[in-house]
């Protein structure tokens, strides 16, 4: 199943996508919860209600509805750098040892289709195509063989980044967290339906033009080492999303490097899961 948060002039809810629809799982089932982190919450005992409403007629198109972020306030959103060998030897770095982990901000999420802003204070803008995953039940000390389990679903996400802001100190969070630079959606992908995470297709274009082309199957780290290295610190919990890496042809690593520009549209797509597409809009406007 795909879902949504969508709004229209009636709120802003969630959904499932039926079709070329969206059936609004507040009409569909007044009983099942309003928002995605309490309808993950409530998966175990909501899960049959919502496969009854995805079979349903839409109540709207999916084009006629604002889509947001699929969670729009995730609680966290750890992400793991240097994650795919390519991108690996074209930051000129080696193989790391240790997952690479650093956070982006709750408030940097911005719904999938959303303006992504140029900064006032920097022009080295830069799109990462990432795998995001959206933890389900969550846990602590979560084994790789129980990983699988603990994952609600997945989306398709760009890790924007503030290229000076990032390196211009060891910790990465500030460069990787100004606002509208974690878009992700365009719906959530539940796990069942989206199959093995380490079999997909992932591309990034600007204007149009390949950037990024890989394939999950090269993650150095794999979703459920993720899973579980990070468990082993923190308890994640449901609707946390996760970013599991980018592939090599990134901006920073063109010669010269090639930064986004106000008015550059970034599409971000992943086999089985979907695509997301921004434009690049000056900070303030
Ligand atoms: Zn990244």
């Amino acid at each position: 199943m795909k879902l949504v948060t969508f709004s229209d002039a009636d709120g802003r809810r969630i959904g499932v996508v039926s079709g070329e629809g969206v059936v609004d799982l507040s009409r569909a089932d007044s009983e099942l919860p309003r928002d995605m982190i309490g309808l993950i919450n409530a998966w175990p005992r909501a899960h049959a209600a919502v496969e009854r409403a995805a079979k349903r007629a839409a109540d709207f198109p999916l084009k006629s509805v604002k889509l947001h972020a699929p969670v729009p306030r995730p609680g966290k959103i750890p992400a793991i750098g240097l994650n795919y060998a390519d991108h690996i030897a074209e930051s000129g770095a080696k193989t790391p040892e240790h997952q690479i982990w650093f956070c982006k901000m709750p408030s940097a999420v911005t719904g999938p289709f959303d303006p992504i802003q140029l900064p006032k204070v920097s022009t080295a803008l830069d799109y990462e195509a990432e795998l995001v995953v959206i933890v389900g039940r969550g846990g602590r000390h979560i084994g790789k063989a129980q990983a699988k389990d603990a994952v609600f679903g997945y989306c398709a996400g760009n890790d924007v980044t503030v290229r000076d802001w990032q390196f211009k100190t060891p910790q990465w969070m500030l460069g990787k967290s100004f606002d509208t630079h974690a878009p992700f959606g365009p719906w959530i992908v539940t796990a069942d339906e989206a199959g093995d995470p380490h079999a997909l297709g992932i591309r990034a274009f600007v204007n149009g033009e390949k950037r990024q082309d890989s394939n999950t199957k090269h993650l150095v780290f794999n979703v459920y080492d993720q899973i579980e290295h990070l468990s082993q610190a923190m308890t994640l919990e449901p609707g946390d999303a996760i970013f599991t890496g980018t592939p090599g042809g990134v901006g920073v690593a063109m010669k010269p490097p090639s930064w986004l520009k106000a008015g550059d549209v970034v599409r971000i797509e992943i086999d089985r899961i979907g695509a997301i597409e921004a434009s690049v809009a000056p900070e303030g406007n």
